[in-house]
């Protein structure tokens, strides 16, 4: 390119850098949760209908599982502190600690200023998918969630059943909050079972067939006491597309599980972040 400075190629070869190198981050005792999960039975269970979100909640130091029944589904879960909504999931910087895609091992990490491990996933019937040769994976906190906004935005429709819908609706029912009241507390989703990636050419953020099947899970260990939402996406599988009801649309369902007594003695919650706010001042 004509514009191009004299040394473009050696400034686009300096070599990345990690922006949170993670080996100073608390890690998780997955032996641990591991144990309390194999005696765990299921004491709770909620499902998400087709285009509709459930609610659920879970004791700290118990387990929640969300499954796929029926057909390829992709839901977008929401997680709150269940005595606090202000301390909420936080996509971005779960993003920039664990990559664009979570699996066994990673954390959903709260918004500031208790920025701490909400819930740890402890198994992930998708683990083998890895990273597929047009750069997807599955299960991200790239996506922000499928809203009417921005579907009216760009193609002027008024449509119900975005998960940010869902999601407000589940979260009013839950609360007794009015939707007007529930609808800020809704915030960035992960992603759990959607294949995406960023295509190499555009840097544009893609969706593809999800590789779920009936009998997939994902399994979270809650680290503090919960309260969820997990809304069934009007995409489906979101192999086309979403904001919309063209897609075929299977239910998700969400299984609590207390571990066997005695299982987690010892185990503690973690603590709120250490920062002290002053902000130098
Ligand atoms: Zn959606």
């Amino acid at each position: 390119m004509a514009n191009d400075p004299k040394d473009a190629d050696a400034r686009r070869a300096v070599a990345p850098v990690i922006c949170y190198p993670t080996e100073t981050l608390p890690q998780p005792d997955l032996d641990r949760y591991l144990h309390g999960f194999a005696g765990a039975r299921v004491t709770g269970m909620a499902e998400a209908a087709p285009r509709e979100a459930c609610s659920f909640r879970v004791p700290a130091g118990s387990f929640f599982r969300i499954v796929s029944i029926k057909g390829p589904q992709v839901g977008d879960l929401n997680l709150w502190n269940a005595d606090d909504l202000t301390e909420r999931f936080y996509s971005g910087k779960t993003r920039a600690l664990h990559g664009a895609h979570v699996t066994t091992g990673a954390r959903l990490w709260s918004s500031f200023p208790t920025l701490r491990p909400m819930a740890t996933i402890v198994e992930d019937s998708l683990g083998w998918y890895g990273i597929d040769p047009f750069g997807g994976a599955v299960h991200d906190v790239i996506g922000t969630r499928c809203d009417p906004y921005t579907g009216n935005l760009l193609s002027g429709v008024q449509y119900h059943h975005c998960c940010h819908s869902n999601l407000t609706r589940a979260l009013a029912d839950a609360t007794r909050l009015s939707l007007p009241e529930a609808e800020p507390h809704v915030h960035d989703v992960l992603n759990v079972f959607m294949c995406t990636g960023f295509t190499r050419d555009t840097g544009q953020y893609f969706m593809k067939a999800s590789p779920v099947r009936p009998g997939d899970h994902l399994t979270f260990f809650a680290e503090i006491d919960l309260l969820g939402a997990l809304s069934a996406c009007p995409g489906g599988d979101c192999s086309s597309e979403h904001s919309s009801d063209a897609a075929v649309c299977y239910p998700l369902r969400v299984e609590v599980l207390t571990p066997a007594h005695g299982a987690m003695d010892g185990w503690q919650p973690p603590e709120v972040n250490g920062y002290n706010r002053s902000h130098g001042r």
